[in-house]
């Protein structure tokens, strides 16, 4: 065995290059390693490295001789840099117990702190310190996430323990306990261990200690680590480390505090300190939201009303040397960073330091100002952008203009408003952000078993907990706005109700939040949705320059279907428009009504009456698109949908169809009945409804060239793409290319002008990837539908799978779900067939992907290196698609 415990701070520091090594040691480890051989103050400890987790899940949790040996050493490094001893009855050593993978998993996994207290050391802790209340505290708080943690008792029992303790002698906070109190508590703790455990609380030490160490690594198999780690799309290989550090203290006296500070303000990224603190606390007070977190600076604290003194006024010195770490910090890790702190009889100490979860405004805000102070390039801030999160900018907004009901105020932990219905739970968030309901999670405070109910909210709502709590990191990180801290609210979970502002309210009600300004009203709020400008400009021309620089191509378009889609596409520099889809334009009241006139008439007469209806508004739709877009490339799609899909389904529209057609009620039932398909998405849809109603083709083909000249008077002509649906064959294809060409050259007779167009194929079912050579001699261009693709490859119904593939993704039979990240080895294999066969039969075949995945970064990297030439997004997504493609260029070389 090799080395696989590596020491940091104290004298003796480990000088192996790999103590300061994210995989190795985890990011934690790695940063305090780092920070501690840059000389910040760090807490002696050791790490032991990620490889151990695997072996020891692998190797039925097995902890051989070497590694004892090792951990023992790393002990014997604490005994020597804090001249303390682990068990010793006179001057024991305390230490905390951490997790820690190489990318973070804030909040996943637990840490037991106060280790190596027992009955014999509590008592060397009380006299060492000359403080027997504050010993007493840390021995019932290590017991008591000791005895959940790694002894699996419900901690809840511990809880109520301390509220009946504090009932009994008529306190209403735990300041009020005393020495005494406490050491009863601890009396107390031990029999609950005792009684649901079966055995004594462990008073070896070194038990102790692998019983952390144990728990930490089980924790990474943990149901909410797992569910992280699924939504997070990382793997479950890379296991955790556990960094053993020798215990601070916040909670020794009023000279000790502990806090979270941020070097730059994570809402909004501006250059200023940013954080909470408590004093005489431990860190698990601030971050579990227990007591109300106060603030560090005295603007803050001004700024929001509060009493309590700020850190800069209580601790000035100690508020001095933090800050002046702040600029050390940045200047080596080049990023903005999140640190946990201690002060200790007056001496700071930092416990740990990542990199700082931020906004996506923020994230924007800092990259460009660190470019300007010279801290990263221009790259690096390219890189350091997570495209996704660039969606979160583009949350919608309260509509300052509309009215609002307000009920109350809390803090605003995450940016941008939502409207839901109250949900009370995660599991009926889930289950009803299913049914496709909006729903507003409301929480006490949430916790890391809540992760799925937070991902299914369109918005979370605590009554506890700071701008660092729980709550507010993950909604943050997952871009959900999000209101923590609303003291005003009081839920009542057993009758499904609650108050708000002292409004009796139930689950199911609707409400609005503004994470923006920690506002929460009654009903529903328009919302509006906000402009890219500033720092977003600037990262956005950023992404083209490296597309230039690096000589790599792969141009965005827009999925836009009407023309206020198109006009926001434009303003998010689209290049065009990758897929018009024609089906929504048929469904609003006057249109389906004609369109249902055209496949159930039964007389052609009213058939094509219908059609010359639907001929007239068609041409409308398409000439605005086309003036819109003038000069860019336009690909529109003809209809895809199975026809019995326009079919009515309430017994009122069956009746005023029925009479619209003078048809009686029964035939327009059997007319409507034989229509029915067993499976429709696999039925008469795509082209094939081209080839069996080739006059509804001629409707669009017509409607789409008549539109083009009349848009060709007042504008620069678009350039005309026609693009063909669920093709399968080439003789399918050569089929419509007549139809298109022969409307062409007929409008153009009539129209006294004639514009180019070019003809392309949907890539969307196996056989068209496999055929694409004769294709090719059909198509001037192809566009992979990488839904249906994925659809018909997989053989999973793309409106089905998401009931299913939680469980397959779990399971690592999929690394992430087809139907958002391309998959590659499947799907990726036809698409580079179809290239490759398709470019072969006609060099200069023009490539496109115009389905979902089309602004997912990982799919977008696969576009880019397969040599596609766009890819196609929603109007939305075009600026997270373009930095994906930049990133993708960069990391490609
Ligand atoms: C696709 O299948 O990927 C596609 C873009 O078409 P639609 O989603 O409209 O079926
Ligand atoms: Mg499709």
């Amino acid at each position: 065995m090799g080395e696989f415990v590596f020491h940091f701070g104290g004298d003796a520091q480990s000088v192996d290059p790999r103590a300061q090594e994210k995989a190795v040691v985890g990011g934690k480890g790695a940063n305090l390693a780092q920070m501690a051989a840059i000389g910040l103050p760090v807490p002696p400890g050791f790490t032991i490295s990620t490889e151990i987790c695997a072996h020891y899940a692998g190797g039925d949790r097995l902890i051989d001789d070497d590694l004892r040996a090792q951990v023992a050493q790393g002990i014997a490094h604490l005994e020597a840099a804090t001249g303390r001893r682990f068990g010793d009855p006179v001057t024991p050593l305390l230490v905390s117990v951490r997790s820690g993978a190489s990318v973070s998993m804030p909040g996943m996994m637990d840490t037991v702190l106060d280790l190596g207290l027992n009955d014999v050391t509590v008592e060397a802790l009380a006299k060492a310190s000359g403080d027997a209340r504050f010993a007493w505290d840390s021995y019932r708080r290590f017991i008591q996430i000791y005895g959940d943690v790694a002894l699996g008792v419900d901690h809840y029992l511990f809880e109520d323990a301390l509220e009946i303790a504090k009932e009994d002698n008529g306190f209403f906070t735990d300041v009020e306990m005393e020495a005494q109190h406490w050491k009863a508590l601890v009396s107390e703790y031990k029999s609950i261990v005792e009684t649901e455990t079966g055995a004594p609380f462990p008073q070896d030490v070194d038990a102790q200690l692998w019983g952390a160490i144990a728990a930490v690594f089980d924790s990474w198999d943990s149901e909410r680590a797992r569910t992280y780690r699924r939504l997070n799309g990382i793997s479950a290989s890379l296991g955790t480390a556990v960094t053993v550090q020798a215990m601070v203290f916040g909670n020794r006296d009023q000279q000790s505090a502990t806090g979270v500070a941020f070097t730059r303000d994570p809402t909004t990224g501006a250059r200023q300190c940013f954080g909470e603190w408590l004093i005489n606390a431990q860190g698990e007070d601030v971050v579990a939201g227990l007591r109300t977190p106060q603030y560090l600076t005295r603007a803050a604290r001004e700024a929001a009303g509060a009493k309590p003194l700020s850190m800069e006024e209580a601790m000035p010195e100690a508020f001095a040397q933090l800050t002046g770490l702040f600029t050390k910090l940045e200047e080596h890790f080049r990023d903005m960073l999140d640190i946990e702190f201690t002060v200790e009889q007056g001496r700071l100490w930092v416990l740990q330091a990542r990199s700082g979860k931020r906004t996506a405004a923020a994230a924007l805000r800092m990259a460009s100002d660190m470019v300007g102070e010279g801290l990263i390039t221009q790259q690096e801030a390219l890189l350091r952008i997570e495209p996704m999160a660039l969606a979160q900018l583009l949350h919608p907004t309260l509509d300052p203009d509309a009215p609002r009901d307000l009920l109350a105020k809390g803090l605003p932990a995450s940016p941008g408003a939502a409207s839901g219905a109250i949900v009370l739970d995660a599991e009926t968030a889930e289950r009803r952000a299913e049914r496709g309901e909006a729903v507003i999670l409301v929480r006490v405070e949430t916790s890391p078993e809540d992760i799925h109910g937070m991902h299914a909210a369109v918005g979370i709502l605590t009554a506890r907990g700071g701008m660092t709590s729980h709550a507010a990191v993950v909604a943050r990180s997952m871009g959900r706005p999000c209101v923590t801290g609303t003291a005003a609210i009081s839920i009542d979970a057993a009758k499904r109700s609650l108050s708000i502002g002292g409004r009796q309210m139930r689950e199911g009600d609707t409400i609005t939040i503004d994470g923006t300004t920690g506002e929460v009203m009654a009903g529903s709020v328009p919302l509006t949705r906000s402009e890219l400008v500033g720092d977003f400009a600037v990262l956005m021309g950023w992404a083209d320059q490296v597309m230039a620089e690096t000589g790599r191509h792969l141009g965005v378009r827009a999925n836009a279907d009407t023309p206020a889609e198109c006009l926001v596409a434009r303003q998010f520099g689209a290049q065009g428009v990758g897929l018009c889809r024609t089906e929504p334009m048929f469904f609003q009241a006057e249109r389906i009504d004609a369109m249902r006139r055209f496949i159930l008439s039964p007389e052609a007469r009213a058939r094509q009456k219908a059609l010359d209806h639907l001929l007239h508004l068609q041409r409308d739709d398409f000439r605005q698109i086309f003036q819109d877009m003038a000069g860019l490339p336009v690909a529109i799609r003809l209809l895809d949908l199975p026809l019995h899909g326009f079919l009515p389904e309430s017994q009122a529209d069956m009746a005023t169809l029925a009479e619209s057609l003078d048809i009686g009620l029964d035939k327009l039932r059997r007319l409507a009945g034989e229509m029915h398909e067993f499976n429709p998405l696999l039925g008469l849809r795509g082209c094939r409804l081209g080839i069996a109603y080739p006059e509804l083709y001629a409707m669009q083909l017509r409607a789409l060239f008549e539109a083009a000249c009349e848009a060709a008077q007042t504008h620069a002509p678009a350039q005309l793409e026609v693009m063909v649906p669920l093709v399968s064959s080439a003789a399918e294809l050569a089929a419509i290319r007549v139809q298109v060409e022969t409307i062409a050259q007929d409008v153009f007779n009539a129209q006294g002008l004639t514009l180019s167009w070019r003809l392309g194929a949907m890539i969307e079912v196996p056989r068209a990837a496999l055929m694409a050579g004769t294709l090719a001699g059909e198509a001037e261009f192809f566009s992979f539908g990488s839904n249906d693709l994925t659809q018909t490859t997989l053989g999973m119904g793309r409106d089905d799978a998401a009931r299913f593939m939680g469980r397959y993704v779990d399971r690592g039979i999929y690394g992430a779900d087809p139907f958002i990240t391309l998959d590659e080895a499947g799907v990726g294999a036809l698409i580079a067939l179809a290239r490759e066969q398709g470019r072969a039969a006609r060099p200069d075949l023009e490539l496109g992907l115009c389905g979902e995945h089309g602004a997912d970064p990982a799919s977008v990297a696969f576009c880019l290196a397969q040599g596609l030439d766009y890819v196609s997004a929603s109007p939305y997504r075009v600026p997270v698609a373009r930095l994906a493609a930049a990133q993708a260029a960069l990391r490609a070389g």
